[in-house]
């Protein structure tokens, strides 16, 4: 079947976006990719003078695209600093070839590269905790542990280095598939802290500019900027709750495009009328001191170090 030219051009096509009906050769594709991350920029206000960005890079297709585009649009800004991080979570088999990719890119591009590792902050590597887990309590997702705990050591080198925003490359997909879950869960809260409107200054501020751009299209747009894509997924990718969902969204986008863009809006939308609304009591967004690490937590006992008393660590 012959494919259609590009709509803007007339050149070969690359891509066709079923969300917006355009077909796309490659200089339109790249245009338009980059066009929906500066939008986002500029609408959130993500990039300010004087700003040193950590780009959370673990050296996959998103956080490849994301440190090339941050490239690309400050690169005539002498006033915006960028610092790679990277996380060694200890997975056998998988973190090391996609820690090789990020330095490999961190160096190409010159920007200077963090990495950190579970085993030196933790004192054990992810698959080291997932054996401990298993050995306790018979089961527990390796994704639910490995999230808190990037999460939490991505912001600590952050604060370290003195970053003013984390920014990490999570696409649309990404997205759609948060709020979602949020949603399956009834998990009002944490669907609100999605956005939260009142940060304390342990937390640098998380960006993620690449939340308009579906998986597929980041995916072509590092392939077009020569990253090697990695097809191995994680090994515990497939126990997680995501992985359901995504199929599930995956599934609906096929007969329904703009289901994504639609969950994303929809959302974007709930917080903003909450905004004006402004009828969430101030408790909401407040933080107290973990009893053990003094890191913010809703709790008495920040999710960290649940899990490592619950592993014993
Ligand atoms: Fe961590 Fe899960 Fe991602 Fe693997 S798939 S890196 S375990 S969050």
């Amino acid at each position: 079947m012959e494919v259609p030219p590009c709509t803007k051009c007339g050149s070969p096509s690359i891509i066709f976006q079923r969300y917006s009906g355009l077909h796309l050769c490659k200089k339109h594709f790249i245009e338009d990719v980059e066009r929906k991350v500066k939008r986002r920029i500029r609408k959130k206000r993500m990039i300010e003078q004087g700003d040193k960005i950590a780009i959370a890079l673990s050296g996959g297709k998103d956080s490849s695209a994301l440190l090339i585009l941050f490239k690309k649009i400050i690169k005539m800004r002498k006033d915006v600093e960028l610092v790679a991080i990277s996380v060694d979570e200890g997975i056998a088999e998988y973190r090391p070839k996609t820690l090789e990719k990020a330095k490999s890119l961190a160096d190409k591009l010159n920007v200077p590269h963090i990495i950190r590792s579970f085993e030196d902050v933790y004192g054990n590597s992810l698959d080291e905790l997932v054996e401990k887990a298993e050995k306790r309590y018979g089961w527990m997702r390796g994704c639910s542990l490995c999230g808190v705990l990037r999460k939490r050591l991505l912001n600590n080198i952050s604060r370290e280095i003195g970053a003013t925003k984390l920014a990490v490359g999570h696409n649309l997909d990404d997205e759609a598939q948060t709020i979602l879950m949020n949603y399956l869960r009834g998990d009002v809260e944490r669907l609100l802290r999605l956005s939260p409107r009142k940060e304390r200054e342990e937390f640098i501020p998380r960006i993620k500019p690449l939340v308009e751009v579906p998986e597929k299209e980041v995916a072509l747009y590092s392939l077009l900027h020569g990253v090697e894509i990695e097809h191995e997924e994680c090994p515990y990718a497939s126990e997680s709750y995501r992985f359901d969902v995504r199929d599930f969204l995956n599934y609906f986008e096929m007969g329904h495009p703009g289901t994504k863009y639609s969950l994303l809006r929809g959302y974007e939308k709930l917080i903003d009328m909450i905004g004006v609304m402004d009828t969430l009591p101030k408790e909401f967004f407040e933080l107290s001191s973990c009893v053990r690490c003094g890191e913010p937590t809703s709790g008495k006992m920040c999710k960290v170090c649940e899990f490592l008393e619950k592993l014993g660590t």
